[in-house]
Protein backbone atom coordinates (compact mmCIF):
# COMPACT_ATOMS: atom_id res chain seq x y z
CA UNK A 1 0.00 0.00 0.00
CA UNK A 2 1.11 3.68 -0.35
CA UNK A 3 -0.16 7.16 0.87
CA UNK A 4 -0.94 9.29 -1.97
CA UNK A 5 -0.84 13.07 -2.27
CA UNK A 6 -4.39 14.85 -2.08
CA UNK A 7 -5.11 17.39 -4.74
CA UNK A 8 -5.95 20.66 -3.18
CA UNK A 9 -8.84 23.42 -4.40
CA UNK A 10 -8.51 24.96 -6.20
CA UNK A 11 -7.40 22.78 -8.68
CA UNK A 12 -8.53 21.99 -12.17
CA UNK A 13 -8.55 18.44 -11.85
CA UNK A 14 -10.88 18.32 -8.94
CA UNK A 15 -13.54 19.57 -11.56
CA UNK A 16 -13.51 16.60 -13.97
CA UNK A 17 -15.83 13.83 -13.87
CA UNK A 18 -14.52 10.06 -13.62
CA UNK A 19 -15.10 7.40 -15.48
CA UNK A 20 -16.28 3.83 -14.28
CA UNK A 21 -14.38 0.95 -14.38
CA UNK A 22 -15.06 -2.23 -16.38
CA UNK A 23 -14.63 -4.27 -13.33
CA UNK A 24 -13.03 -4.35 -9.62
CA UNK A 25 -9.79 -6.60 -10.88
CA UNK A 26 -6.30 -6.03 -9.25
CA UNK A 27 -4.78 -2.68 -10.57
CA UNK A 28 -8.81 -1.55 -9.07
CA UNK A 29 -8.61 -2.99 -5.72
CA UNK A 30 -5.04 -1.93 -5.54
CA UNK A 31 -6.48 1.92 -5.97
CA UNK A 32 -8.92 1.33 -3.36
CA UNK A 33 -6.32 -0.20 -0.89
CA UNK A 34 -3.94 3.18 -1.70
CA UNK A 35 -6.89 5.67 -0.98
CA UNK A 36 -7.99 3.88 2.12
CA UNK A 37 -4.15 4.23 3.95
CA UNK A 38 -4.31 7.86 1.84
CA UNK A 39 -7.89 9.00 4.08
CA UNK A 40 -6.75 6.86 7.51
CA UNK A 41 -3.08 9.28 7.05
CA UNK A 42 -4.90 12.32 6.85
CA UNK A 43 -7.24 12.14 8.40
CA UNK A 44 -10.21 11.98 7.07
CA UNK A 45 -13.66 9.53 6.73
CA UNK A 46 -13.65 9.33 3.29
CA UNK A 47 -11.84 9.68 -0.08
CA UNK A 48 -12.56 9.93 -3.65
CA UNK A 49 -9.77 8.30 -6.68
CA UNK A 50 -9.90 12.08 -7.82
CA UNK A 51 -8.73 13.99 -4.89
CA UNK A 52 -5.39 11.48 -5.87
CA UNK A 53 -5.47 12.68 -9.28
CA UNK A 54 -7.38 9.59 -10.67
CA UNK A 55 -9.97 9.98 -12.61
CA UNK A 56 -12.20 6.01 -12.01
CA UNK A 57 -15.58 5.79 -10.21
CA UNK A 58 -13.99 4.67 -6.82
CA UNK A 59 -14.55 6.15 -3.40
CA UNK A 60 -13.52 4.59 0.11
CA UNK A 61 -14.95 5.42 3.50
CA UNK A 62 -14.59 4.11 7.13
CA UNK A 63 -16.80 6.51 9.46
CA UNK A 64 -16.22 5.69 13.47
CA UNK A 65 -18.46 7.97 15.72
CA UNK A 66 -20.60 7.02 18.24
CA UNK A 67 -23.89 6.83 16.74
CA UNK A 68 -21.90 5.09 13.29
CA UNK A 69 -19.44 2.68 12.68
CA UNK A 70 -19.32 1.59 9.48
CA UNK A 71 -15.77 -0.39 9.37
CA UNK A 72 -13.68 0.27 5.80
CA UNK A 73 -16.19 0.75 2.95
CA UNK A 74 -14.53 0.14 -0.88
CA UNK A 75 -16.64 0.94 -3.44
CA UNK A 76 -17.12 1.14 -7.30
CA UNK A 77 -19.17 2.28 -9.27
CA UNK A 78 -21.17 4.20 -6.84
CA UNK A 79 -24.33 5.37 -8.08
CA UNK A 80 -27.32 6.59 -5.87
CA UNK A 81 -30.83 4.85 -6.63
CA UNK A 82 -32.74 6.28 -4.04
CA UNK A 83 -32.84 9.07 -1.95
CA UNK A 84 -35.14 10.46 0.98
CA UNK A 85 -37.76 13.53 0.28
CA UNK A 86 -36.58 14.29 3.94
CA UNK A 87 -33.24 16.32 3.77
CA UNK A 88 -30.38 16.73 6.43
CA UNK A 89 -27.96 19.23 7.64
CA UNK A 90 -24.50 18.67 7.99
CA UNK A 91 -21.53 20.67 8.98
CA UNK A 92 -18.89 19.27 6.05
CA UNK A 93 -15.04 19.55 5.62
CA UNK A 94 -13.27 18.02 2.72
CA UNK A 95 -9.00 16.71 2.40
CA UNK A 96 -9.22 18.50 -0.61
CA UNK A 97 -10.55 21.91 1.08
CA UNK A 98 -8.55 21.57 4.29
CA UNK A 99 -9.62 23.58 7.41
CA UNK A 100 -12.60 25.06 5.79
CA UNK A 101 -16.28 23.70 6.74
CA UNK A 102 -19.57 24.83 5.92
CA UNK A 103 -23.30 23.65 6.84
CA UNK A 104 -24.11 21.56 3.63
CA UNK A 105 -27.96 20.17 3.25
CA UNK A 106 -28.43 16.73 1.31
CA UNK A 107 -31.43 14.09 1.60
CA UNK A 108 -31.18 12.69 4.59
CA UNK A 109 -31.41 8.81 3.72
CA UNK A 110 -30.15 7.47 0.32
CA UNK A 111 -29.39 3.96 -1.28
CA UNK A 112 -26.12 3.46 -3.04
CA UNK A 113 -25.24 0.66 -6.02
CA UNK A 114 -21.43 -0.32 -6.00
CA UNK A 115 -19.40 -2.74 -6.72
CA UNK A 116 -17.65 -4.40 -3.75
CA UNK A 117 -13.68 -4.70 -3.27
CA UNK A 118 -14.70 -8.55 -4.78
CA UNK A 119 -16.43 -6.92 -7.87
CA UNK A 120 -20.15 -8.19 -6.22
CA UNK A 121 -22.77 -5.95 -6.29
CA UNK A 122 -24.19 -4.27 -3.79
CA UNK A 123 -26.67 -2.20 -1.95
CA UNK A 124 -26.69 -0.21 0.86
CA UNK A 125 -28.87 1.77 3.11
CA UNK A 126 -27.37 5.22 3.99
CA UNK A 127 -28.61 7.91 6.59
CA UNK A 128 -26.90 9.90 9.07
CA UNK A 129 -22.94 11.21 8.40
CA UNK A 130 -23.15 8.10 6.50
CA UNK A 131 -25.43 9.35 3.93
CA UNK A 132 -23.76 12.61 3.59
CA UNK A 133 -20.46 11.29 3.39
CA UNK A 134 -21.70 9.05 1.06
CA UNK A 135 -23.02 12.03 -0.91
CA UNK A 136 -19.85 14.11 -0.77
CA UNK A 137 -17.52 11.13 -2.10
CA UNK A 138 -20.00 10.32 -5.67
CA UNK A 139 -19.74 14.41 -6.24
CA UNK A 140 -16.19 14.36 -6.09
CA UNK A 141 -16.95 11.77 -9.25
CA UNK A 142 -18.63 14.32 -11.07
CA UNK A 143 -16.37 17.09 -10.43
CA UNK A 144 -18.39 18.49 -7.94
CA UNK A 145 -17.11 19.69 -3.82
CA UNK A 146 -19.32 20.69 -0.95
CA UNK A 147 -18.74 24.70 -1.51
CA UNK A 148 -20.45 24.15 -5.08
CA UNK A 149 -23.53 23.39 -2.54
CA UNK A 150 -23.17 26.68 -0.43
CA UNK A 151 -23.61 30.76 -1.73
CA UNK A 152 -21.01 31.78 -4.44
CA UNK A 153 -20.03 34.34 -1.79
CA UNK A 154 -18.67 31.80 0.98
CA UNK A 155 -17.52 29.65 -1.77
CA UNK A 156 -15.00 32.38 -3.01
CA UNK A 157 -14.35 33.32 -0.02
CA UNK A 158 -12.77 29.78 1.22
CA UNK A 159 -11.09 29.25 -2.46
CA UNK A 160 -9.44 32.88 -2.00
CA UNK A 161 -8.05 31.50 1.40
CA UNK A 162 -6.68 28.35 0.47
CA UNK A 163 -4.80 29.96 -2.63
CA UNK A 164 -3.67 32.56 -0.31
CA UNK A 165 -2.50 29.54 2.41
CA UNK A 166 -1.11 27.45 -0.71
CA UNK A 167 0.96 30.50 -1.55
CA UNK A 168 1.73 31.19 1.71
CA UNK A 169 3.54 27.22 1.65
CA UNK A 170 5.16 28.22 -1.31
CA UNK A 171 7.07 30.87 -0.37
CA UNK A 172 8.20 29.58 3.01
CA UNK A 173 9.26 26.27 1.34
CA UNK A 174 11.23 28.40 -0.82
CA UNK A 175 12.69 30.28 2.07
CA UNK A 176 13.68 26.96 3.84
CA UNK A 177 10.99 27.31 6.80
CA UNK A 178 9.18 24.08 8.75
CA UNK A 179 6.11 23.42 6.94
CA UNK A 180 3.81 24.75 9.86
CA UNK A 181 1.19 21.76 11.09
CA UNK A 182 -2.40 22.72 11.52
CA UNK A 183 -4.52 22.22 15.11
CA UNK A 184 -5.66 18.88 14.73
CA UNK A 185 -8.80 17.04 16.73
CA UNK A 186 -11.14 20.45 17.00
CA UNK A 187 -12.24 20.30 13.81
CA UNK A 188 -15.25 18.11 12.47
CA UNK A 189 -14.38 15.18 10.01
CA UNK A 190 -12.97 16.05 6.37
CA UNK A 191 -14.09 13.41 3.42
ZN1 LIG B 1 -14.22 15.84 -0.13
Amino acid sequence: MAIKPILTAPDPRLKKKSLPVASVDDEVRQLMDDMLETMYAAPGIGLAAPQVDVLKRVIVLDIDREDTKTGPLLMANPEIVEASDEDATYEEGCLSLPEHYSDVVRPAKVTVRYLDRDNVQKEMACEGLLATCVQHEIDHLDGILFVDHISSLKRNMILRKLLKTRKEKEREAAEGKPAKTSAMGKEPASA
